[in-house]
């Protein structure tokens, strides 16, 4: 096993004073480095300005490209800044986040079984972007296992996948715990369900083949170049930037978890919580293999949950969680925690990368698009599941943006609810999950 000065044993128990830091970057950069912006210019006009260079940013410049529109792709950070670089890249439905029974509940059987069938879309759609684009990420359906953390969990998730198959017709199975060993080499789960379909990639590279392709078609990305405001003029809009103005027919705001005070409709309706991860140096030869011999992407089935994997193109782990409130690198001593809880054989594994990033919540719970009264178009909110969500709902938005009737889904008609009290909830953020901790570890 590779030997570094810090461990995941000395991270777990917060000697992180060995001399040695991992590096704080997402280890997805490492492949795909971001690349830097020296002097960002702004061409005077497109027919599209989309506020935002991550996944829904760019699969809907994309649509639009393929639509014969111009267009220009804005971040205020160097493009891919966002979450689109940061994630997991796990890639699931979306219908993972629901219990069926309350989806069916709260919004009808009909609603449900839409929406629990368009997330299904989803995933076959990001693999046939990928595929259709050539975009050498290592796309694999290597499905999903989710560890239930007690008996009880192991019951519910049963009856949640009969749910979803008699629903929305989508495959799973039960893994018991006596056969758990197949998937994972560990005895922290009571058994775990398995949906098959479910994926992975690397999304670093799946970020910078969506970059490439945007820019061959002509699109342009503008790095260092946040948009500050939006006023309406009689023929579009003008978007005041940092580095100039540009006039622009439609405008997409495509910023999720990264939303900040430019457009006061999203601003109210989505909250940024905050997602870390740790990578680990290479382990021995074979070891993954033995440990999760059916390397799929692996959870479990706590309120704050942790997720996990096996890097796409080397023998490394990634696993991440909710972020700390703590500064430096204590803020990612759970994470390994939580590691060395599932696999325990691994506290002299060293960490080479520790980062975090914004996942956008709503009040709902529900991803959203959609168009303000001002003409605005916005997708985001995708709580935690957006690397299929995302590439969806930027193509669907830009097919609406274009009057396609293909851009119709069955969240157009959900409502959006704004949060009660917007600045109150972000600031409440740690003390709900602090209180969703407490239920996770007293449940029975
Ligand atoms: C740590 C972490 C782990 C995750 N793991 C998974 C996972 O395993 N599976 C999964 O499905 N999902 C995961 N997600 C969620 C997923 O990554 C996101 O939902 C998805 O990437 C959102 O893409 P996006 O394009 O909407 O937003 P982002 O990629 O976040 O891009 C938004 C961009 O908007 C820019 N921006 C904001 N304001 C302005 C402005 N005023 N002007 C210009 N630019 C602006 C930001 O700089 C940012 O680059 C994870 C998220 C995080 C943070």
């Amino acid at each position: 096993m590779a030997s570094a000065a810090l461990t995941l044993a000395d991270l777990a128990s917060g000697r992180v004073d060995t001399g040695t830091s991992p590096i704080h970057e997402p280890y997805w950069w490492d492949a795909a480095p971001l690349k830097e912006v020296e002097r960002p210019t702004l061409p005077m006009r497109a027919d599209v300005v989309i506020v935002g260079s991550g996944f829904t940013g760019l699969s809907a410049a994309l649509t639009m490209l393929d639509k014969g529109r111009s267009v220009v792709v804005l971040d205020r950070g160097v493009p891919g800044f966002g979450a689109s670089t940061r994630n997991g890249g796990q890639i699931g439905s979306g219908n993972q986040k629901f219990r069926v029974r309350d989806l069916v509940a709260s919004r009808g059987e009909v609603k449900a079984t839409a929406l629990l069938r368009e997330g299904t879309r989803m995933l076959d759609y990001i693999g046939a972007l990928i595929a259709k684009e050539r975009i050498d990420c290592f796309f694999q359906r290597c499905g999903r296992f989710r560890g239930a953390m007690r008996p009880a969990h192991y019951e519910a998730m049963a009856r949640d996948m009969e749910d979803l198959k008699r629903i929305a017709g989508v495959e799973s199975f039960m893994v018991p715990r006596s056969e758990q060993h197949a998937e994972i080499r560990t005895d922290r789960f009571y058994g775990g369900s398995v949906l098959p379909e479910d994926a992975s990639l690397h999304p670093g590279l799946y970020h910078s083949g969506l970059m490439a392709r945007v820019t061959a078609r002509g699109g342009a990305i503008v790095g260092l170049a946040s948009a500050k405001a939006v006023q309406r003029e009689e023929a579009g809009y003008r978007v005041a930037t940092e580095v100039g103005k540009i006039d622009c027919s439609q405008i997409l705001i495509a910023t999720n978890g990264y939303t900040d005070h430019l457009v006061g409709h999203l601003r109210r309706r989505i909250i940024s919580v905050h997602s870390a991860l740790i990578a680990t140096e290479s382990l021995e030869p074979g070891l993954i293999d033995q440990l999760m011999p059916a390397r799929r992407v692996y959870g479990n089935t706590n309120r704050v949950f942790y997720y996990f994997r096996a890097a796409p193109d080397q023998n490394r782990l990634v696993w991440g969680g909710r972020a700390a409130r703590l500064s430096g690198l204590k803020a990612y001593r759970h994470l390994a925690d939580e590691l060395l809880s599932v696999l325990p054989d691994l506290g002299n594994v060293g960490v080479s990368h520790v980062w975090d990033g914004s996942i956008g919540y709503t009040y709902d719970a529900l991803p959203h698009l959609g168009c303000t009264r001002d003409g605005i178009f916005f997708a985001a909110g995708y709580c935690g599941t957006g690397v299929s969500r995302a590439t969806y709902f930027g193509h669907k938005i830009a097919l609406q943006m274009t009057n396609d009737p293909d851009g119709k889904t069955p969240f157009d008609d959900l409502a959006f609810p704004p949060f009660p009290v917007r600045d109150a909830a972000q600031l409440a953020v740690p003390f709900v999950e602090r209180w969703y901790r407490f239920r996770d570890a007293i449940e029975k």
